[in-house]
């Protein structure tokens, strides 16, 4: 019973935006909110001197990216929030990806200026991927912005997804009244103190003077046709990701966040299941703990070469000290560091239930995709990675160094940070990723975290396709325009030149069953 009322109170969600939405002061403002406010510069590293020190970190602030994700937990009306950062570029979608199989729904951040920006867009076509509940927070009203139903089309034609206005607002920029609560027909005012509330023919209950105003009557005008011609409220289809509830805001201004609050925890879901290699879904108020890990974030702390390996716990409690069996090895041992990010710094925690996230300190042991679970065997489906598009060769500048060099790849690997493959018959070390900008900072961190300076020679842009039928691939199939590599796990991996050689092998071997991951 105890663990069930444990599990109803959790709610857990991703934040993503095109960089600059607001996702950082978002982020802060719910934490605020939530009453416990825990050092908001572990949002992005970007004010808290403890994070910021860490060397790698300077690539991201340079760039004015958010190359890393981090994890936090918050107490909203008796809820316990989980708020898992993402990254804004696009070059970083496969982490994204990996952070969105760990939620059970999204929060996605517009500027009200912008609209959908290409980022948005990208993200956006993760989440859909998922199919879980999305909420959109339109922020910066204190702005002016686009126009609130030419943002409700632009989310509808773009993403393909219909929209519920669960806020409105009245005017914009120097002329921002406030915001109409559609469930309560209330109106929270930008500057003043107290709500004002509509009657059901859309008059102010007590009289103001803002009814003199045409920005005031045009708003309310608006708000009267989002009730007659706006999309129904179907709770079925948010659950699905085919409707999302709009809310529109400024973070900055610490303004609408509360009414976003309000309705996410009545309309997003608790802790969902997950589902194992056999296909058996796991119900998260499962007696037996279980969770995966979808993150491995290095050297937080430059003084220590740790890493923290982030799991979402997937059923059952976890208690600090218990006994845990890692599926990949079936190795069993104690965990007896787990930490959680709250109040104003990261806490040693004791307890956690399943939709919590937390942070097992690894020393190597752990790998993406992992599962943990203590009493029956489970074993959680791997999590999907991306086709890779981009490929360069790489090895060590000094030949003395290959051992710093391997461990680097290997560990860099294991975090996810890029995809690993090497040549046939040379094992020359290849990696591939999704955007440009991981190759960056992986030689970055080759250099900053395993002193090893590294050669890159880019191979390009490629097709790669894995091979069903393994046993059928024959030497002679090889070529420069179809290049025949081994991916980390030696599994075989055709590199196509472009569209054109792939259909020109397709049609020489035919028996050759080509497929693509995510
Ligand atoms: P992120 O890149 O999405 O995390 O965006 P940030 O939270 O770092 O915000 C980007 C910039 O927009 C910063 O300068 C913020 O101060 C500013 N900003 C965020 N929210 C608002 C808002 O509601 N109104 C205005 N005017 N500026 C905002």
């Amino acid at each position: 019973m105890d663990i069930k009322n444990e599990i109803k109170k959790r709610k857990t969600f991703a934040i993503i935006s095109h960089p600059d939405a607001g996702k950082t002061t978002l982020t802060e403002k719910l934490l605020l909110f939530g009453g416990a406010i825990r050092e908001a510069g572990t949002v992005k590293g970007k004010k808290s001197g403890k994070f910021a020190t860490s060397d790698w970190m300077k690539v991201e602030q340079e760039r004015g990216i958010s190359v890393t994700s981090s994890v936090m937990q918050f107490d909203f009306d008796g809820y316990k929030i989980n708020i898992l950062d993402t990254p804004g570029h696009e070059d970083f979608s496969e982490d994204t990806y990996r952070t969105l199989m760990a939620v059970d729904s999204a929060v996605m951040v517009i500027d009200a200026a912008k609209g959908i920006e290409p980022q948005t867009l990208k993200l956006f076509k993760v989440c859909k991927m998922r199919g879980i509940p999305i909420f959109t927070f339109i922020n910066k009203l204190d702005r002016m912005g686009k126009e609130p139903f030419e943002l409700l089309e632009e989310i509808e034609s773009t993403l393909e997804i219909e929209t519920y206005p669960m806020t409105w607002p009245i005017g914009m920029g120097p002329s921002f009244f406030g915001i109409i609560n559609r469930r309560d027909r209330t109106i929270t005012p930008f500057r003043e103190e107290d709500k004002l509330t509509l009657d059901d023919d859309y008059q102010l209950a007590e009289p103001h003077k803002i009814e003199a105003d045409s920005a005031y009557r045009d708003s309310i005008d608006e708000f009267m046709l989002v009730e007659e011609a706006g999309d129904e409220f179907d709770k079925e289809k948010i659950a699905k990701g085919d409707l999302t509830p709009v809310f529109f805001g400024s973070a900055l201004s610490t303004f609408g966040i509360e009414e976003f609050l309000d309705t996410y925890v009545d309309f997003a879901p608790q802790p969902t299941g997950r589902e194992t290699t056999e296909g058996q879904e796991i119900d998260p108020t499962d007696d037996d703990f279980s969770g995966f890990i979808f993150k491995i974030q290095a050297n937080m702390d430059p003084k220590h070469r740790d890493r923290l390996a982030f799991m979402r716990v997937v059923s059952g409690k976890f208690t600090r000290g218990m006994d845990a069996t890692l599926a990949r090895n079936k190795k069993k041992s104690k965990i007896t560091r787990a930490t959680m990010f709250m109040a104003d710094d990261k806490e040693t925690i004791n307890e956690a239930y399943a939709g919590d996230i937390i942070g097992l300190y690894d020393t190597g042991n752990y790998q993406i995709g992992d599962t943990l679970y203590s009493g029956k065997k489970r074993e959680y489906v791997d999590l999907p990675q991306f086709t890779p598009e981009l490929f360069m060769k790489v090895s060590a500048k000094n030949v003395m160094k290959q051992k710093h060099f391997y461990k680097g790849i290997e560990q860099l690997v294991q975090e996810g940070a890029i995809q690993y493959y090497k040549s046939m018959h040379t094992n020359q070390p290849i990696l591939g990723a999704v955007g440009q900008l991981q190759f960056e900072v992986f030689e970055h961190r080759m250099k900053n975290e395993y002193n090893t300076d590294i050669i890159m020679e880019p191979v390009g842009k490629k097709i790669a396709r894995w091979v069903e039928n393994e046993e059928d691939i024959k030497d002679s199939m090889n070529s420069p325009r179809a290049n025949l590599v081994y991916d980390r796990y030696d599994q075989q991996v055709f590199l196509f030149e472009n569209d054109f050689a792939m259909r020109w092998f397709a049609d020489k071997y035919p028996e050759i069953k080509l497929y693509s991951l995510l």
